[in-house]
């Protein structure tokens, strides 16, 4: 395209000089052809002109006062005067003249020159420019032509160059931009080129592992994550989120609704809607979640939510536990220190008789005792909750701690003339001695306290493959078959009445079943009414 232009600007520049050349030229065969025929006519006069007939150029003989005395195109009759064309004023005047004008006789742009004869008449002789046009007109054909083998050369010629241009383009392997061999002048193409991919590299690869940590962390995250655009479509989930809102996979574009219809979720998600932070507790499944929504903005504009999900089951038990047992600690600790205060007033007040005074102080002492007993295991139990998984375990004498305990509860027994048998193996264990011996003592006590008058007590310590079993069996009142799930329970006892006369504080099982978890160990109780129990704990 640009070359045509070029072809055919050039076309033109050299038409209008060879326009100008031609001109001159013309000019000046006319004027060479007035000479020689002003000589013609000094000698033979109008004769020689008839003579001359038809020339390319027409020639006018003009007298001196303008009329006409010949002219090779007309009828010299029916021409009008000349004297006021210019070339004819100027060669009156100076010998010869010229002018270019608009010839009406001939209709066309004309050259006019005139010379002055010796009989002071003008001859004139004149050519039209349409001389020189058709010369031009002439050479309009090779011009074409050459024109046309110029154009197809330079659009075969320039196919080739870009053809040459951009196949080494086209081939170049941007995956080995190094190993490209190429002309010359690509080569600060292909460096930059090199240079930028390398960066688009490292970039991919920044972004690649930042996207391979954010799923690592999000996919191990035991929270559940959910971001949502404003029209609550999901735009990213972990699997945490699914599990544990027992949804299905989020297949396309899917609403976050979707996932969980409940009241509580469905505020969740519009109050991020709408900028607010929310939490709110949904059940599903016996199971409780905490649902954490934000708003998520993108420069200043609100561009969705993100939810995060927690299950907080188990804290939510431990914090109902923690209630009921402050609870309950509140009301055994007042139950003992009503009584030594009543007890205490009405000493104070004097209308105690003398003889009664000391069954109220072994009253006061008896819930004192109580009161200490329960601190006690109170302090016992906190510390397990305290030290949960803390405690560090060392080579413990099993066998010692159990002789021990049947050694400080004889005494117990025999006021009860309760029996105690004993079957152990020598075991050494790895634990925390203070909480085997606390165990060990519960479990015999309670085996002595709940017996019945000639009862027997049966101690059995044992290691066979690899584990550690210990049992206390007593021929004792047994536990009803519907109590036996909650004797473990804080606070719990079968009978409160009973259990408060022979001054039990309901914490000694739930002290031995902290004292299991804490060395691993299991519990298996096995009791009939009215005919014993049997507590088994196997490490
Ligand atoms: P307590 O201090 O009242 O004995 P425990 O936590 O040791 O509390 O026991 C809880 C309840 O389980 C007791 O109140 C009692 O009713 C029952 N219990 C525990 N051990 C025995 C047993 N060996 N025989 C019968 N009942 C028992």
């Amino acid at each position: 395209m640009q070359s045509c232009f070029i072809l055919c600007l050039s076309v033109i520049i050299i038409m209008g000089m060879l326009y100008k050349y031609f001109s001159k030229i013309t000019m000046n065969e006319i004027k060479n052809e007035l000479t020689f025929i002003s000589a013609g006519v000094e000698q033979n006069g109008k004769e020689y002109l008839e003579k001359l007939g038809k020339v390319d150029s027409r020639i006018t003989w003009i007298q001196e006062n303008g009329d006409i005395i010949y002219d090779s195109e007309m009828n010299e009759d029916e021409m009008e005067n000349h004297k006021d064309r210019q070339e004819v004023i100027e060669a009156l005047k100076a010998g010869s003249g010229e002018s270019y004008r608009f010839s009406n006789t001939m209709g066309k742009m004309s050259y006019y020159y005139a010379t002055l004869l010796e009989d002071n008449s003008v001859l004139r002789i004149s050519g039209t420019r349409y001389t020189v046009i058709s010369l031009l007109m002439g050479l309009t054909t090779p011009f074409l032509l050459v024109l046309s083998i110029a154009f197809i050369i330079s659009i075969f010629v320039s196919r080739k160059i870009s053809e040459n241009i951009t196949r080494p383009i086209n081939e170049i392997d941007l995956r080995n931009i190094d190993k490209v061999d190429t002309y010359e002048e690509l080569t600060p193409f292909i460096r930059k080129i090199a240079h930028q991919n390398k960066k688009i590299q490292s970039q991919v690869n920044e972004l690649r592992q930042k996207q391979q940590e954010f799923d690592t962390i999000t996919e191990n995250m035991s929270e559940g994550l959910l971001v949502f655009d404003k029209n609550t479509d999901v735009i990213f989930y972990n699997t945490s989120a699914l599990k544990l809102l027992g949804a299905d996979d989020v297949l396309g574009k899917q609403s976050v609704y979707v996932l969980n219809r409940s009241e509580a979720f469905v505020n969740a998600v519009n109050l991020a809607l709408s900028g607010e932070h929310s939490e709110c507790n949904i059940k599903l499944d016996e199971r409780i979640y905490q649902i954490i929504a934000n708003p998520v903005y993108n420069e200043n504009h609100l561009a969705g939510g993100i939810i995060i999900i927690v299950d907080v089951t188990e804290k939510e038990e431990r914090e109902n536990l923690r209630r009921e047992f402050s609870a309950n600690v509140s009301h055994e600790l007042k139950t003992p220190l009503t009584s030594i205060s009543g007890f205490a007033e009405i000493m104070k007040s004097g209308i105690v008789p003398e003889e009664d005074m000391k069954k109220f102080a072994g009253n006061i002492y008896n819930e004192a005792k109580r009161l200490i007993t329960l601190v006690g295991d109170i302090i016992k139990l906190s510390k397990f909750d305290e030290n949960s998984g803390n405690t560090e375990f060392e080579d413990i004498d099993f066998t010692g701690i159990v002789n021990d305990n049947i050694r400080r509860l004889t005494q117990v027994a025999s006021e009860k003339s309760v029996v105690i048998e004993s079957e152990c193996d020598d075991v050494i264990m790895k634990g925390i001695p203070s909480v085997i011996d606390e165990m060990v003592y519960n479990l015999i006590e309670n085996a002595i306290k709940y017996n019945k008058e000639d009862g027997k007590v049966i101690v059995i310590l044992k290691e066979t493959d690899g584990k550690i079993k210990f049992s206390v069996e007593d021929t004792g009142i047994g536990i009803p078959y519907g109590e036996q799930p909650r004797v473990f329970e804080r606070f719990y006892r079968v009978d409160k009445s009973h259990s408060k006369e022979i001054g039990g504080t309901g914490l000694g099982l739930s002290i031995v079943k902290h004292g299991a978890a804490t060395h691993n160990g299991n519990i298996e109780l096995v009791s009939e009414p009215e005919k014993g129990t049997k507590i088994t704990v196997v490490f």
